[in-house]
């Protein structure tokens, strides 16, 4: 099993530290063989080899059987040329390896109900998966840019676009996934206005009248579901939705669970997956052994169900990281008001631990 590791920046290398001691852990228990292939991305990327994808790093990740990645970003290099930017890097990647599939689970956790800012009777059962389409629209949609107007201003530019078959690709993967579960897609667009999600609920509809017709189809416009989500959050099962809808929905449903740092994520393409948290550097925090490192090891659990084919191991990833906050462990995150909390290190160490007593 080769695994291509991109820690990035900010918590990056503290968070996939701990992923990757809890996968070595449990492939000490199961004589699993892995090999890590480490390389510099986003800000690192840029300090190292002068851009954010070096050619080293995307030739490692298409090697890889999987990529575990951090999370790239930070105000140092935020007044760089756009294509030196770190998330021009990220967004490359992603492009690169064709994953256009981004599974995004928010799952309530019984033991930190309190841990939300929302009601424990809203958010108590919470199990939602946000299917976010992650290479196409408005974040890759050509034109763009800022250029200057004959007035004298300046004027900045980006262009949605969405064709028939990257919009049936994507519904095919959320129809599927509802099938596995409660059986119920919710298809987010903003199909009022925008023309391009206009296309995105016809083909949604099309696809499902043709092949699905055993899941449950409903349709909202994304203003509508930003609020749904805080006001009754336990109606979605399946969230399907473009890029950048579901970029932002996800990180308010993280939300419901408790904080930004419990939620993992798989990207996923026809030939390479990638796994990653699906917060960002947190530059505030970095370097102080504050982060919360579950949203990566819960990644990790991914990367063994979808791209190693080890369900057995994905469970116990999860059962133990259940176990440990049963334990009452907490970092600061999710700790409420007065609650004992530990670093991003201990509790790594905490899972590992859970993990050789199971
Ligand atoms: P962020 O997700 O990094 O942080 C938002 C807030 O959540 C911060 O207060 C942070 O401390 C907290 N937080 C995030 N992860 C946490 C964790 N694991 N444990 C505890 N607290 C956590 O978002 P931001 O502040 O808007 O962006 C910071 C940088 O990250 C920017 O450069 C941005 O472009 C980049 N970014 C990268 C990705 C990615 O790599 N996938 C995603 C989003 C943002």
């Amino acid at each position: 099993m080769k695994i291509a590791v991109l820690a990035g920046d900010g918590i990056g290398p503290e968070i996939v530290q701990e992923a990757v001691n809890v996968l070595d852990t449990l492939a000490k228990i199961h004589a699993l063989d892995v090999q890590y292939d480490y390389a510099d991305v986003g800000g690192a990327g840029y300090e190292s080899a002068g851009t954010p994808l070096p050619a080293e790093s995307l030739a490692l990740a298409k090697k890889a059987d999987a990529v575990l990645l951090g999370a790239v970003g930070g105000p140092q290099w935020e007044s760089l040329d756009k294509p030196l930017r770190p998330e021009a890097g990220l967004l490359s990647l992603r492009y690169e390896l064709g994953l256009f599939a981004n599974y995004r689970p928010a799952k309530v956790h019984e033991q930190l109900i309190d841990a939300s800012t929302l009601k424990a009777d809203v958010v108590r059962g919470v199990d939602i998966l946000v299917v976010r389409e992650l290479v196409g629209g408005i974040y890759f949609g050509q034109p763009r840019g800022i250029k200057t107007l004959d007035d004298g201003q300046q004027q900045g530019s980006n262009t949605l676009v969405y064709t028939t078959s990257e919009i049936e690709r994507i519904a095919h993967i959320a129809f599927q996934a509802a099938r596995k579960r409660s059986g119920r897609v919710c298809s987010i667009d903003k199909a009022n206005v925008l023309e391009s999600t206009e296309l995105w609920r016809q083909v949604v509809c099309r696809v499902h009248s043709e092949e699905y017709s055993d899941v449950e189809l409903s349709h909202m416009y994304v203003d509508n579901a930003a609020m749904q989500l805080i006001r009754n959050p336990k109606q979605f099962d399946v969230m399907l939705t473009t890029n950048m809808f579901g970029d932002i929905l996800s990180d308010e449903a993280s939300m419901l669970t408790g904080s930004i740092g419990l939620l993992p994520s798989a990207s996923l393409g026809k030939e390479h997956a990638m796994y990653e948290p699906i917060h960002g550097s947190a530059p505030d925090i970095a370097g102080q052994d504050k982060a919360n490192p579950l949203a990566t090891i819960l990644s990790v659990a991914m990367m063994l169900r979808y791209s190693l084919g080890r369900e057995d191991m994905a469970d116990k990833i999860e059962q133990a990281v259940e176990q440990v906050l049963a334990n009452g462990v907490r970092t600061a995150d999710i700790a409420v008001s007065g609650e004992y909390f530990i670093g991003c290190a201990a509790m790594g160490h905490a899972v590992c631990a859970q993990l050789e007593a199971m």
